[in-house]
């Protein structure tokens, strides 16, 4: 980096007036949960900072999962704490009777992410984790959204229920896969669900179905240059293995993505190795693509066994479905969205964005692009990308996701930038406002069945009437310990 000033993002520099150029205009009967939240912008600014500094990784988010616990607990929610056999999941609730309105929180971390909120690269731990994908304000924004659902639900005396749940180790351990494999949502009509971003704008891409799968190559230990022919290698296997997969690339459908890294190799040249690992990731836009793939690759693990005289095994780490579109729960968010607006950043945050977008060759335009609001796009099936365990929500309740601008435009997903922003102001209003728009969207849907109904029927049209679920993750427990160094 080169001469990047230095800007703190310290709480107590910005005031209550932070926020106040988003204010909007809100119908009185919304007004009780803007106004909550209007208010509310302090607590929730140290709340999310809170997160942010603790940075625990998947399923061992204990303190973040608990900090969201009491704040829920606190606004008068009634939880359901370790569910789904995951100490730090959770499912929060409110109200009673119908419509169930449910709203997703994700709160770990990123290992070797750790990162100041300043414009260049300043990790706070050596090595330590971090909110690189800004999960301390996802969990923080939809715990904000659901309580201020709360209060108009309380104030009003309508009826209607609002469920959030905490979904741990979205980062590889598919928190949101169990909770659906064990039937957590049932009951639940509507699911609404976010995901900081670089722009404010509703999610219309359907992302990629993945298979996360270890490969564990057992052969004979011997001294490489007095016994070889008495040593069998396991890592010649591995080789073997990655080589076969990388021949069969090229006749894959294009929009797969196939990566892996060799966890263990061996420990010395000088001896054959016994034990060698590879990690998988698996990905295709159609899961049904995705499990011929996953076969072939297989195929090659024992091919690469047969070969190498050594044996093979293999465990499902996670897998998670590609997304499910709703084309009238998106309508929906995206009127709220463009209600509520982009996000406004005040001087200090525009001198630490420009700052930030400088070194990513955005600098001009980054302002202009956290304020607006993206137009709603059509739906897009993905080339290619990234996945996420809201797959297999969506393919379970109606669901809607969408972004709000915690992130410097140009920044990279999982970056130092993203810890950087998300843990100032700048990720409290993203926050702020992407409760907004869980609150209004919540609102009209409590107040239009007919408006339940027709995301229903949409979701059961595009579902099939033959759809059975079936987790990619099969019947395994929650990997507990993925995070925990060995
Ligand atoms: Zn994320
Ligand atoms: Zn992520």
């Amino acid at each position: 980096m080169k001469k990047l000033a230095l800007f703190i993002l310290a709480t107590t520099a910005f005031g209550l007036g932070c926020f106040a150029q988003n204010k909007g205009h809100f119908s009185n009967k919304s007004n009780i949960a803007i106004d909550y939240l209007n208010n509310s912008f302090p607590v929730y600014d140290q709340l999310q900072k809170s997160i942010w500094r603790k940075a625990e990784l998947g399923f061992i988010e204990k303190e973040s999962s608990e900090l969201l616990q009491k704040q829920l607990q606190d606004n008068g929610f009634k939880i359901e704490a370790g569910v789904a056999g995951m100490p730090t999941a959770f499912v929060a609730s409110y109200g009673s009777g119908s419509p169930v309105i449910g709203i997703l929180a994700e709160y770990d971390a990123l290992p070797g992410l750790s990162q100041d909120t300043v414009a260049y690269k300043k990790p706070l731990i050596e090595g330590g984790s971090g909110h690189g994908c800004g999960h301390n304000v996802f969990g923080v924004g939809s715990v904000a959204g659901a309580i201020a659902v709360k209060q108009w639900l309380e104030q009003t005396k309508h009826s209607g229920t609002i469920k959030i749940f905490g979904s741990p180790a979205e980062e590889g351990g598919g928190g949101k896969v169990y909770l659906v494999r064990e039937g957590n949502f049932k009951g639940v009509d509507v699911v609404l669900d976010w995901h900081p971003s670089s722009g404010n704008g509703v999610s219309t891409d359907t992302g990629t179905a993945i298979q996360m799968i270890d490969y564990n190559f057992y052969g004979k230990a011997a001294h490489a240059a007095g016994s070889p022919d008495k040593g069998r290698s396991a890592l010649d296997a591995v080789e073997s293995f990655d080589y076969m997969v990388n021949m069969l690339r090229e006749h894959v459908p294009t929009s797969s993505r196939i990566h892996y890294v060799i966890t263990n190799g061996g420990e010395a040249p000088n001896v054959v190795p016994a034990y060698a690992k590879v990690s998988y990731y698996i990905r295709s836009p159609k899961r049904e693509t995705l499990k011929d793939l996953t076969t072939w690759i297989n195929q090659a693990a024992q091919g690469a066994a047969l070969g190498t005289q050594t044996t093979v095994k293999s465990e499902i780490i996670s897998g998670f479905y590609e997304r499910l579109y709703n084309k009238t729960l998106a309508t929906l968010v995206q009127d709220k969205l463009e209600k509520v607006g982009g996000v406004i950043y005040n001087e200090r945050e525009a001198t630490f964005a420009k700052e930030i977008a400088k070194g990513l060759n955005e600098a001009d335009t980054v302002l202009v692009r956290v304020q607006r609001v993206e137009p709603l796009k059509e739906e897009r099936v993905s080339q290619g990308g990234g996945s996420s365990d809201v797959g297999d929500v969506s393919w379970t309740v109606p669901t809607v996701s969408f972004g709000t601008a915690a992130f410097i435009p140009g920044s990279a997903g999982h970056s130092w930038q993203n810890v950087a922003a998300g843990g100032s102001t700048i990720g409290t209003k993203a926050l702020i406002n992407a409760a907004k728009v869980f609150s209004l969207s919540a609102i009209e849907l409590y107040s239009d069945s007919k408006l339940v109904e027709k995301a229903k029927q949409e979701f059961n049209k595009r579902r099939g009437s033959d759809f059975h679920y079936e987790p990619l993750l099969g019947n395994r427990a929650p990997a507990l310990d993925y995070r925990v160094k060995k």
